[in-house]
């Protein structure tokens, strides 16, 4: 066992500065500052190197932590981040925004007694060393290869896709209907989680080591998929989810009453400069309001804490459950407490009031009965526990579904399941459609970015041997 490690017992567990919540009220910028080298050092340390490291169990992409900890304990920054980037195409992401409490860091061994190695903090710090020294290369293929790939979506499944794909030497061509690189990476998640130049400083790399994007092409509109399937001897489609779930209430259909993806899609557009004629005219930005967020999940906790910074006059978070029972990290329910949202556990909208917008939410208190068949109890209203809140803005918060990508992409003969999400053998990733291929959350439904990358690169090594196979099938029928 090397000296520098074990430290566990001696060594408190010290999270990256946060930033005063005061401060962070009135920025978007990140929450969390970056270890410094002695920090990194220290908290590496405190792994116990245990014989079945369940943290790399855990990782959606059985990332090889207790060896990356042990090189950043002992200053070996340069091969840390050569181990650290062997399975994530993107550590510096998943560093800052995977919820680590339910994935590495939640099952370390030592978490009982001595809580957990901070292991997302370290995994940043080493890819921002790698940045700053240069070690981070754009994908560079020993040799390039004819055949060429066509990819749906340009973010983090389909980057990781494209980026591995590249490496094997394919030509890979990223088709997306937004103008930049990144899908919800850019246009979803806010900046003080992920800040922006962190996904452009990858796009920029991956366009450099010969990846071709296709911006502003609607795959289905402005190119059909039998296009795509034609100019390419594989495709994927890594298209994400995008129909945010609606709530069954009286007066839902009044003014003001916005999906979470436009309200956040808006605040992220604004803060890149762009002109967001609804974000302009007031309608999606929350300033001076009384801003009520329905939802429990991390959407919800991105909203509230955009509203907090947009200036709002009070904000609220309504959750039909209460807080050990919500779908959302802990983490962020903190981070947003600690901002001053006030969360209204066991409540649910009964009805939205108001004349042509919305005034106010009538809501009920509920209480958690017997569980289901989901193991998870049911929420139940209190009778007679109704009270009204103000509201000037409602943010619709409560998940994702997948659009009905049949029609989407023109695709009538390939097979969902029952909840519309792409069905695929997940031995290959592939679709009932030969050489047709689908990775992260249009596979899975709404998910993380660690999961998205992970099918990214299990698609990537799949359509390498499918692409092999079908190379020699074609040489064997020539040589007959
Ligand atoms: C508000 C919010 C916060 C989140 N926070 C976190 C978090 O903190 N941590 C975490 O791990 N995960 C988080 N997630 C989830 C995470 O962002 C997703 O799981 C992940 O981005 C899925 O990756 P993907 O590549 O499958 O899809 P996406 O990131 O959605 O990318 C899909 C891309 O496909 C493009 N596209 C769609 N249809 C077409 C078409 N027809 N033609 C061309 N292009 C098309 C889209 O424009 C988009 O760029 C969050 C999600 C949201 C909405
Ligand atoms: S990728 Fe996510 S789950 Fe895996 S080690 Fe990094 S932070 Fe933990």
């Amino acid at each position: 066992m090397p000296r520098n490690q074990l430290k566990f017992v001696d060594v408190e567990k010290r999270m990256p500065d946060k930033r005063d919540a005061e401060a962070r009220r009135h920025d978007f910028q990140e929450i969390f500052a970056e270890f410094d080298a002695g920090r990194a050092k220290e908290q590496a340390s405190r792994c116990s190197q245990c014989g079945v490291p369940f943290c790399q169990v855990h990782c959606p992409l059985h990332n090889n932590i207790p060896d990356w900890l042990m090189l950043t304990a002992e200053g070996r920054l340069e091969e840390a981040y050569e181990i650290a980037s062997a399975t994530n195409n993107m550590p510096e992401v998943c560093g800052r925004i995977c919820p680590q409490d339910r994935l590495c860091e939640g099952n370390c061994v030592i978490e009982k007694g001595f809580r957990s190695v901070t292991i997302g903090g370290v995994e940043k710090y080493i890819t921002e060393a790698a940045f700053a020294n240069g070690w981070v290369k754009p994908p560079r293929p020993p040799r390039e290869l004819a055949q060429s790939v066509g990819i749906v979506g340009a973010g983090p499944g389909g980057l990781a896709a494209a980026e591995q794909l590249r490496r094997k030497g394919y030509q890979v061509h990223v088709y997306d209907r937004y103008d930049r690189i990144g899908g919800l990476l850019v246009y979803g998640i806010p900046n003080f989680k992920l800040e922006k130049s962190v996904v452009a400083r990858r796009a920029i790399l991956l366009r450099e080591g010969g990846i071709e994007f296709h911006l502003n092409c609607e795959v289905g509109t402005d190119i059909s998929i039998e296009v795509l399937r034609e100019r390419h001897a594989a495709v994927v489609i890594a298209s994400g989810v995008y129909k945010g779930r609606d709530i069954a209430a009286p007066g839902v259909g009044l003014g003001n009453i916005v999906p979470a993806l436009d309200y956040l899609t808006a605040s992220n557009r604004h803060g890149l400069g762009d002109r967001v004629p609804l974000f302009e005219d007031g309608t999606l930005d929350a300033s001076s309001k009384n801003v009520v967020v329905v939802g429990g999940g991390d959407t919800a906790m991105d909203c509230v804490r955009t509203a907090v910074r947009q200036g709002a006059k009070s904000v609220k978070c309504l959750y039909r459950r209460n807080r050990t029972n919500m779908p959302g990290s802990q983490r962020e329910v903190q981070h947003a407490e600690e901002e001053g949202v006030d969360f209204v556990w066991l409540s649910a909208p009964e009805a939205f009031l108001g004349r042509g917008v919305v005034r106010g939410v009538r809501t009920v208190r509920m209480r958690l009965g017997v569980a289901d068949t989901s193991g998870r109890q049911v929420p139940q209203a209190i009778e007679g526990s109704h009270f009204t809140i103000d509201a000037d803005i409602v943010i619709k918060a409560l998940g994702f579904d997948p659009e009905d990508i049949r029609t989407l992409l023109g695709m009538p003969e390939l097979e969902v399941s029952r909840w519309g999400t792409i069905k695929v053998d997940y031995k290959t990733m592939m679709t009932n459609l030969d050489g047709v291929f689908a990775v992260g959350d249009i596979v899975r439904s709404a998910s993380l970015v660690v999961w998205a990358i992970r099918d990214g690169r299990d698609a990537a090594e799949s359509i390498h041997r499918y692409l092999k196979a079908k190379a020699m099938a074609g040489m064997a029928a020539a040589a007959e």
